[in-house]
This record gives structure tokens, C-alpha cells and sequence, in this order.
């Protein structure tokens, strides 16, 4: 048995119970969460934004400690210390031959198997989400999402790497290769927006524009590292960026909300031979317009990026370290710890915008 937060319906309170975890398969380990980040990902899968089927345990930003492996599991052992990846490549798809892990489509066909259904309320099978699960005691994962990283890096803050943390840093050294002295801005700076602002400055970007609405973001914004911070409430944001880039525009403009009106204003603020780099999640359905002629005529380029482009087994426990030389911001973006029981009240504050992340840490 397992404390578990379980999602039977669309736009309900998650509910707080206790649910039967199955054994681990062949492929498969249990862990025990010591931390699981609440992230905005979850949030939309509550409101049916990011369509999932219910019953789930939702949680895809996790870390813990290995219980049990399964038979076939040659890489893993009880007590080693993992991080939690939500894409578990196969090692044998296109992508994953091609070197984009984080692009295999096995996690798919998994889900159609119903192999994702690892744990049970009075008979009814229960799936986990992105094949993590991680709002729970104990959670079971294919070998392939539990990610060995060193066993001094604590777990609490070692979680945050499985989602925010390797999506915003990933996009800005994985997706754009930033290069020393480029320019860079950013729109949008929560929990994956100050990630992508600590990215650029790891890879050494000249001037790091944080654009968003919220005076409190922004603070955020130059405490991660941003050099110049722009409110669009306040001024034309696409101008602003120009003004401060001599009117050249940016190397690259990251999008971090997922909505059409800053994806056009971080296309508008690329300078010639520009990219923006999509980050954040647009809602199923949404188109966006672009002035297609830009693309040749200035040789614009979309790029989007998913999970940072990780390279998950060399990029996780290389970000971990990173964190434990202090070259990596963790604990800052940690507002508040909670309880499993607490899940509901994380995601209220997140509609709020009162905190960059709630963990919820087990006894
Ligand atoms: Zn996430
Ligand atoms: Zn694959």
C-alpha cells in the first residue's frame, strides 16, 4: 500500500489516499519518493487543458530511492538515489538511434499497452502519469525514468531537475546552444522561465532580457540572473527589447507561457538570423500566425523545445553536480514544502502566482 494524491475527474480536487502499487514487471523499479515538485504541467492535466485519462496519479517531477527491481533490470540497485525522468527512452526507436532521447515514443505506446496502470483502489486499475507518478509514497517506473544521480545531492531539491529544471536550462544549452556574448530574452519567467534565465547565463550570455507581467517574476528574474528586466504591463515589450539590443533585436527569444500573444512578441524581438525557442506548453488546439515572410526573407527560425532537449541519463546527473558545486541554482525556487495531503492548496497557489514551486516532501 501507498499514500498516493489520485485524480478521478477533470477540474475536482485531487484526492489523498491510500492505493495498492503492483509489483514491478521485468523492466520496472519501485521507488520511494523522498520530493515531488507540483508543476504547471499538472495543473493543466487537472483542468483538461493537457488531456490525460483519469483515474491518475499525476506528479512527473520526482526523486527517491530504489526499493526493488524488477528481474531484468541490470543497471539499477536497491538504495541508489534517483532522479525521475518523464520520458523513458527505448534505446532503439529512430529518435533514440538519432540521439534525442527525450523525443522516443515508446512513453506512448506504453500508455496504449495500459502498462502505465501501476497502481489499484479496490480493484480499479490507476495509471501514473508521464510513467512517474510521483505524488506519492511509492511509485514503480520503468528502469529507463529512474535516472541515477550521486547519492549526496539531496532529494528534496535533486527533484525539481526531472521537469523544470531540464526544461528550461536544457532550452537554452541543448535547444539553442546559446554561445558566449549572445543575446537572449525571455518571456515568461516562472518555474521554467528562471530556469532558462540560469541556463543563459551558464552559457555565458551577454545580455539576458526577463520579460514578464508580474513585478514579483521579475525580481525572480535578476536573482537568476537576468540582466535587464522588461514589464509588458508597463511598456511595449517587443520595443523594449529592441531599445536594449541597439535595435538589433535578440539572438534568441525564448517562449515560456505557452500562449499565442508572447509567442508572436519573442518572434518580433529576434533580430535577422534569429531564433524563438517555444518552451512553454500551448493548450491542444491553439494555432498561432506568424508574418511567414520574416521566416526566409530575415531567416527566422521556430524552434521548439521539449524536456531541453535532454539527453537525459548524461544531462540529469549532470545538472545535479552542477547544483552541488553551487554553479546551479536549486533551493531559490523552492517557496514552500508541503505534504501530500497539501497537493490541492499547491496548485491554488500556483494560480496565484504566489510561489515558483511547492514540493511536497514524505516523512
Ligand atoms: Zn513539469
Ligand atoms: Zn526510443
Amino acid at each position: 500500500m501507498t499514500k498516493a494524491a489520485v485524480m478521478y475527474n477533470y477540474n475536482e480536487p485531487l484526492k489523498v489516499e491510500s492505493v495498492e502499487l503492483k509489483p514491478p514487471r521485468e523492466d520496472e523499479v519501485v521507488v520511494k519518493v523522498a520530493a515531488s515538485g507540483v508543476c504547471h504541467t499538472d495543473l493543466l492535466v487537472t483542468q483538461c487543458a493537457l488531456p490525460f485519462p483519469p483515474p491518475v496519479v499525476l506528479g512527473h517531477e520526482g526523486a527517491g530511492i530504489v526499493e526493488e527491481v524488477g528481474k531484468g533490470v541490470t543497471d539499477l540497485k536497491p538504495g541508489d538515489h534517483v532522479v525521475l525522468s518523464w520520458v523513458q527512452d527505448c534505446g532503439k526507436c529512430d529518435h533514440c538511434i538519432n540521439g534525442k532521447p527525450h523525443l522516443c515514443v515508446s512513453a506512448h505506446q506504453g500508455m496504449a499497452e495500459g502498462r502505465e496502470a501501476v497502481f489499484l483502489k479496490d480493484g480499479m486499475e490507476i495509471f501514473r502519469f508521464t510513467g512517474v507518478g510521483s505524488f506519492a509514497e511509492r511509485t514503480v517506473v520503468r528502469a529507463a525514468a529512474a535516472i541515477k544521480i550521486q547519492d549526496d545531492a539531496p532529494l528534496d531539491r535533486a527533484c525539481l531537475v526531472g521537469c523544470g529544471v531540464m526544461t528550461g536550462v536544457g532550452a537554452a544549452i541543448n535547444t539553442a546552444k546559446v554561445r558566449p556574448g549572445q543575446t537572449v530574452a525571455v518571456y515568461g519567467c516562472g518555474g521554467v522561465g528562471l530556469n532558462v534565465i540560469q541556463g543563459a547565463v551558464l552559457c555565458g550570455a551577454g545580455r539576458i532580457i526577463a520579460v514578464d507581467l508580474a513585478e514579483q517574476k521579475l525580481n525572480w528574474a535578476k536573482e537568476f540572473g537576468a540582466t535587464d528586466v522588461v514589464n509588458g504591463k508597463d511598456v511595449d515589450a517587443v520595443d523594449a527589447v529592441r531599445s536594449l539590443t541597439a535595435g538589433l533585436g535578440v539572438d534568441y527569444a525564448f517562449e515560456v507561457v505557452g500562449a499565442a500573444a508572447p509567442i508572436n512578441q519573442a518572434f518580433m524581438s529576434i533580430k535577422r538570423g534569429g531564433a524563438v525557442v517555444i518552451v512553454g506548453a500551448p493548450p491542444v488546439g491553439m494555432d498561432i500566425a506568424f508574418p511567414a515572410a520574416m521566416i526566409p526573407l530575415e531567416e527566422k527560425a521556430i524552434l521548439g523545445s521539449l524536456y531541453g532537449s535532454a539527453n537525459m541519463r548524461r544531462d540529469i546527473p549532470a545538472l545535479v553536480s552542477l547544483y552541488m558545486h553551487k554553479r546551479l541554482k536549486l533551493d531559490e525556487l523552492i517557496s514552500r514544502r508541503i505534504k501530500l495531503a497539501e497537493v490541492n492548496t499547491a496548485f491554488e497557489a500556483m494560480e496565484k502566482g504566489e510561489v515558483v514551486r511547492s514540493i511536497i516532501v514524505h516523512d
